[in-house]
């Protein structure tokens, strides 16, 4: 099974994802959370990518492009794999379409999670992201002082500096006007598939199993 899981910025893409990888035991393949953990080390391409990311911008082509070439050489992409934030662009796809073609490898869906920008935004400024498991939480579902305390269950809750409002209203922006032409894209080519992004992750979870079959 190859999947892209699509949507804009808070559609529950990590999410799902991570809920697909134990359900069917393929990789989820996040460029977010490689462009992340590069920031972390503090390495040369984390450097360079950060002034891109903590502005809510994409970073440059190239730059995903061959993460994502490397990351597929890796053996436990044989059985499968499930993209999550890549492609965000046209150039991106064509590469992506060809470094299959190269591999005699085809994606089977493109799951796209549809929510509307004005919840996309609640969920974004009041996400979180537990330190010490990378659990992603919603300050919605958690107790009142969780927010003012930055503190849930003893652990230390993170605001990614991109989720903040102007960085959030910059990154939707930029899924509209760079990401959003693939959904034509991929429609074309028959393997869209709109999943509604509103509901429990259950419910969304159930969804997306029904169209990958
Ligand atoms: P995400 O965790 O998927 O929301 O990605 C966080 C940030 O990483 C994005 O706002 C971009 O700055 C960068 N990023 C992740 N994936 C891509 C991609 N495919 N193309 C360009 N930038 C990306």
């Amino acid at each position: 099974m190859r999947y892209i899981l699509f949507g804009p910025p808070g559609a529950g893409k990590g999410t799902q994802a991570k809920r697909l990888v134990a359900a069917h035991g393929v990789p989820q393949i996040s460029t977010g959370d490689i462009l992340r953990a590069a920031v972390a080390a503090g390495t040369e391409m984390g450097v360079a990518a950060e002034r891109h990311m903590s502005k809510g911008q994409l970073v440059p082509d190239d730059v995903v492009i061959g993460i994502i070439r490397d990351r597929l050489q890796d053996a436990d992409c044989k059985e499968g794999f499930i993209l999550d934030g890549f492609p965000r662009t046209i150039a991106q796809a064509e590469a992506l379409s060809a470094m299959l073609t190269e591999l005699s490898l085809a994606i089977d869906h493109v799951v796209s999670l549809v929510v509307d920008d004005e919840l996309l935004f609640n969920r974004l400024t009041r996400r979180r992201t537990v330190e010490a498991t990378g659990e992603i939480v919603h300050l919605d579902n958690l107790p009142a002082d969780a927010e003012s305390t930055g503190m849930w269950n003893g652990q230390k809750l993170l605001h990614r500096s991109d989720d903040q409002a102007d960085a959030i209203r910059t990154r939707l922006e930029k899924f509209h006007a760079q990401t959003s032409p693939l959904i034509a894209y991929y429609r074309e080519r028959g393997l869209l598939r709109d999943v509604d992004g509103v509901g429990s992750v259950d419910d969304v979870q159930t969804r997306i199993e029904a169209v990958i079959g």
